[in-house]
């Protein structure tokens, strides 16, 4: 196999400190070694060479909540009240999008993601056309399969269909070579308390547990919600009503009511998390339960701002993702970064908490923890796969560069990605996607 060298004003390996004239040396789909550029050039003479000039190479970001099969879909839907908006969502995704759609809707996010320097996607989907945008791309990730079924009497038939997309992709996957079919997984994701039956819960939860599935679910999202669970009542009560789908509150948070159906016990991850109380945190302790951190959808919706410093206090893995770009409008997660760390210092009138350096963090190391892909990704370190990002810090509006992590976080964004690396293959190289054809999606969307 071949060696090259990638050489950058800066290397951010995460997981130690930042080299200035770093480099880092390629075998292929890995990371040999990360180094001052001078000695690795020393050790590695017969390598190919490439200086990337005034940039910072770090690992590639992981997103580790999104929709991208709702790319299609920005901004049309703007209406403010939470479950109005799901409504409106889902009758205009049936209305609008045949599966074609949304297989380049899936596209259109694979190339927003890979422009914005993100190499690992957990996804959760409702079609099966994110699993062949995904492969197409390149990038790393999980497609979440989503089930949906508010009456306990669909919760069989929610599970059936789920099982046949999941075959499908399983099919999928064994025609690919075994190199891409590496890069993806598939799990299960109940969607949310409001559009999933307790019995369907324990299905899915059962589905996951005897296959080894990773499970992901959107859970203490809004007040709604936590209405829907205390007493019935609220948007989501009058809905279900109105659907004349019973629902018998079970009088308690909503991670109390995953607790007792029996839910954590597959450590899921737990999307968004903004109504998680005091009393929630030992329940997510001891079943380690996973959160991604969704802030800029959070506070789109007005739902408030999720207890990020409790939950890392408490030791819990935790991630950042960007959400679907019809709650978000963006796959920037350098700009939900920034708005992670401004909205925190803010919301807790602190401006020692969080630092640049953890937020960097966050959508590196901790989000391949979250993901339960810490061993391959996340950091530049020797022997994890060549996931890595290039973010150019030559601009006016990022230069002069006192410390590239701040940078980074105060100062750059996605337009500011050069290059987006995954197994060693060059996706985006500061011009275009080298495999998805963007002039031909365009033409679409
Ligand atoms: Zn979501």
């Amino acid at each position: 196999m071949s060696l090259s060298i990638l050489a950058a004003r800066w290397v951010l390996p995460v997981t130690s400190d930042s080299i200035d004239h770093g480099a880092i040396v390629i075998d292929g789909s890995h990371i040999r070694e990360t180094g001052r550029v001078d000695q690795l050039r020393a050790a590695y003479p017969d390598a190919s060479f490439r200086d990337l000039g005034e940039v910072a190479l770090l690992p590639g970001l992981i997103n580790v909540h999104t929709h991208l099969e709702l790319s299609g879909l920005r901004g049309r839907v703007e209406e403010p009240r939470f479950q109005p908006w799901i409504v409106q969502l889902i009758t205009l995704k049936a209305e609008l999008f045949t599966p074609a759609d949304l297989l380049d809707s899936a596209r259109l996010g694979c190339v927003e993601a890979i422009r914005s320097g993100i190499t690992t996607v957990a996804d959760t989907a409702d079609a099966i056309g994110t699993l062949e945008a995904l492969l197409e791309s390149g990038l790393r990730g999980i497609v979440y399969q989503e089930c949906f079924g508010p009456a306990a009497d669909q919760a069989e038939a929610a599970i059936a269909t789920w099982r046949e997309k999941f075959e499908a992709h399983r099919e999928r996957l064994a025609k690919v070579p075994v190199e891409a079919a590496s890069r993806l997984r598939v799990g299960i994701s109940p969607h949310a308390p409001y559009s999933v039956s307790d019995r369907l819960y324990r299905l899915a939860t059962s589905l996951a547990l005897e296959n080894d599935l990773d499970m992901a679910l959107h859970a203490a999202e809004s007040i709604a919600e936590q209405l829907l669970l205390h007493d019935g009542s609220g948007d989501f009560g009058d809905s279900l009503r109105r659907r004349a789908i019973e629902f018998t509150p079970p009088r308690s948070s909503t991670v109390a009511y995953l607790h007792q159906l029996g839910v954590l016990e597959a450590a899921p991850l737990l999307i968004h998390g903004v109504t998680i109380g005091e009393s929630d945190l030992p329940l997510l302790t001891r079943t380690g339960t996973r959160l991604a951190h969704c802030p800029k959808s959070n506070a789109k919706f007005g739902h408030g701002v999720a207890d990020l410093y409790e939950w890392q206090s408490r030791g819990l893995t935790v991630g950042l993702g960007t959400d679907s770009v019809v709650s978000n409008n963006s796959l920037d997660l350098l700009d939900e970064a920034r708005f992670c760390t401004l909205l925190h210092r803010a919301h807790r009138a602190d401006s020692t908490w969080p630092e640049a350096a953890e937020i960097l963090r966050l959508m590196t190391i901790d989000g391949a923890r979250t993901l339960r892909l810490d061993d391959q990704v996340g950091s530049l370190e020797p022997g994890k796969r060549a996931d890595l990002i290039a973010i150019d810090l030559s601009g006016p509006h990022t230069r002069p560069v006192y410390d590239p992590v701040t940078a980074i976080i105060f100062s750059a964004s996605a337009r500011d990605v050069v290059m987006t690396m995954v197994d060693g293959r060059i996706l985006y190289d500061g011009k275009n996607i080298l495999t998805i054809d963007e002039d031909r999606l365009h033409r679409h969307i």
